[in-house]
Formats: C-alpha cells, sequence, structure tokens
C-alpha cells in the first residue's frame, strides 16, 4: 500500500492545503492519506484555535475525500509534535507500506533542521507543495546527493494562501465548504 502522511497546524485548514492534498493523492497514487493536526502548546497565542476546534475543521474539510482520514494521534501525544514520531508510528503499523510525506515548499528549506530529519528521509519520500515559489533547488540536491533522499515535487498549480492570512482576515473563497461556517459559530479568530 502507499499510504500518505500530511501534518500541520491547520490553524484554520484553508484550500491551499485541501488542494495540495488532493494533487498529491493523485500524483503519487495514494492508497490512503492521513491528516494529522500537530499538537501546540495551550494558550500559547489567543488567535489560535483549540486542538479540537483544529481537528473539527479538518474533518470537515475532508469529509468528501475518499481515502482520506483525519488522525489525531499527535494531539494524544500531546507536548511537542515532531514527524519523526509520526512517521514511527506509521512505520510500525504498515511495515510494509510505502511512506510519502507531504510538505509545503517552506518547510523543504527548514528541512534539515527537523529533529531526526534522516530517519524521515530514510523512511519516506518526501513531497513538496511548491507553495511559495521559493527556489527548493539547492536545498532538494543537498538532500538527494548528501542524504539520497527520495524527493518529489507536486507538479499542480499552488494555491498562495496561509492560515495567518486567513487568522487575519477570514475569506470564504478560502476555506473549504463547511469550515467557514464552523469558524463562524464557534466565533473563532475574532
Ligand atoms: P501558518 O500561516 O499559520 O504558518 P500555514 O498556512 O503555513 O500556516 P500549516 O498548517 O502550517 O499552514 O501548514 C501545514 C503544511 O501545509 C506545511 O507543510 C505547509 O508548508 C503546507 N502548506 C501550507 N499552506 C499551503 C499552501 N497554500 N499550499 C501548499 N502547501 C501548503
Amino acid at each position: 500500500m502507499k499510504t500518505g502522511i500530511f501534518g500541520g497546524t491547520f490553524d484554520p485548514v484553508h484550500i491551499g492545503h485541501v488542494r495540495a492534498t488532493e494533487a498529491f493523492v493523485y500524483e503519487l497514487a495514494l492508497d490512503r492519506l492521513f491528516v494529522l493536526p500537530n499538537c501546540l502548546p495551550p494558550l500559547k497565542d489567543k488567535e489560535s484555535a483549540s486542538a479540537e476546534d483544529r481537528l473539527a475543521m479538518l474533518k470537515i474539510a475532508f469529509s468528501d475525500m475518499e481515502g482520506v482520514q483525519v488522525d489525531d494521534f499527535e494531539l494524544k501525544n500531546g507536548g511537542t509534535s515532531y514527524t519523526y514520531k509520526t512517521i514511527e508510528h506509521y512505520r510500525a503499523l504498515f511495515p510494509q507500506d510505502r511512506l510519502f510525506l507531504l510538505i509545503g515548499d517552506d518547510n523543504l528549506l527548514i528541512f534539515r533542521k527537523w529533529v531526526n530529519f534522516d530517519y524521515i528521509i530514510k523512511n519516506c519520500t518526501i513531497c513538496v507543495a511548491a507553495r511559495s515559489g521559493a527556489d527548493i533547488t539547492r536545498d532538494t540536491a543537498v538532500l538527494k546527493q548528501k542524504y539520497n533522499a527520495d524527493i518529489r515535487v507536486l507538479s499542480y498549480t499552488p494555491t498562495v494562501i496561509s492560515s495567518t492570512e486567513l487568522r487575519e482576515r477570514l475569506t470564504v473563497d478560502l476555506l473549504p465548504v463547511g469550515v467557514y461556517d464552523f469558524i463562524r459559530e464557534k466565533g473563532l479568530y475574532r
């Protein structure tokens, strides 16, 4: 089986995440995909939504997408969420699977700062969504040549949007169907 993993803060999930996910599943021909909101220290930022609400928004956003499961593994673990621990978890659950990790290009540029990034590289194909148009050529080459990383850049047209912009200014068109209403009903990001 080909299993995809996509982690993030998703505060809130937006259409950039959803479109990147669709391209990820399609281009890599994934059999299933796990989407995981990470754990944030409580009350770090009063503008942030709770873990429960971030999870609920993800469930709304991905409710129609076949093969996608929103997983609260990182939330349940508490503390700081480390991607390598999530990869260890799926590696143990699915020892025979090929694992694929989706990250935005901003994260590829800092990937070598991630704890145990070499474990991630050994266990996953890294799939990059070129969200910001950053030049990732050099970092990709270093990761491939020095660490033997398997890196794929998605060939889709990215949607240039961030959760930060949405927290500052909610725009219905940039949120998955149902998420805007959820935010309004709950009075989030005010
Ligand atoms: P923030 O503005 O709060 O930093 P964000 O929009 O970057 O949030 P995250 O939840 O931090 O969202 O992102 C989760 C993952 O999705 C990261 O790997 C990030 O690079 C990627 N990502 C975020 N926005 C996009 C986008 N518009 N297109 C493709 N990938 C994205």
